[in-house]
């Protein structure tokens, strides 16, 4: 079985821990980095991209994580945890880092306020039957991909609504990154596909 780290310096950790376990994967938090070097993926979960920012420094796991990632770890990140994975970042406040990763740019808070959190149903590529029975997405707080680079692809788009063809979900080999949070609808497709992800690369 393959054993799948969960970031935990902040952050909606346990669910992820929860719906990774209930897929059959070892789920572990990670805060060092010996734990990091115990996992076979990482998922950065949703919570305040700036927070952790500073606790992974805090907690020297930037150059650790990167090393991970340079050297083909897959990785999963939600909201946040997107805006970790970006390579560029809008939005962000002064001196705001990421650890990059995904060839794209993220705009931060881009669909407004905690208020304007919203939830909209989504076709996402490599997720199984999404065509037929479209993934249920919960945005809070969350970011959008304003652009994609070369190295990445787009998976996901927003259909309806303001903010209609925003990219929501985006590719790069065993990199996945998902504006949204599928750790609180009870929808595991996402995490299945991530799990097959990690599966395939070890
Ligand atoms: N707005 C948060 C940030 O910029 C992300 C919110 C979330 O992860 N739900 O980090």
């Amino acid at each position: 079985t393959v054993t799948i780290g969960v970031l935990a310096l902040q952050g909606d950790v346990r669910e992820h821990v929860h719906v990774l376990s209930s897929l059959g994967a070892r789920a572990v938090p990670v805060r060092r980095e010996t734990e990091l070097a115990a996992v076979d993926a990482l998922v950065i979960p949703g919570g305040e991209s700036t927070t952790i920012d500073k606790l992974l420094r805090a907690f020297e796991l930037v150059e650790p994580i990167q090393e991970r990632l340079r050297a083909g770890m897959p990785a999963y990140g939600s909201c946040a945890g997107m805006i970790l994975l970006a390579d560029r970042v809008l939005g962000g406040i002064e001196g705001q880092q990421t650890l990059g990763g995904v060839d794209v740019t993220v705009r931060r808070n881009a669909f407004g306020r905690q208020v304007d959190s919203f939830e909209t149903d989504l076709v996402i590529d490599g997720v199984e039957d999404s065509a037929t029975d479209p993934v249920h997405a919960v945005f809070i707080r969350a970011p959008w991909v304003e652009e994609v680079g070369p190295a990445a692809t787009a998976i996901g788009r927003v259909e309806v609504g303001p903010a209609a063809g925003r990219i929501v979900a985006v590719r790069q080999g065993p990199l996945l990154v998902t504006s949204f949070h599928p750790e609180v609808t009870g929808d595991t497709r996402v995490h299945r596909l991530f799990v097959k992800i990690v599966r395939e690369s070890v």
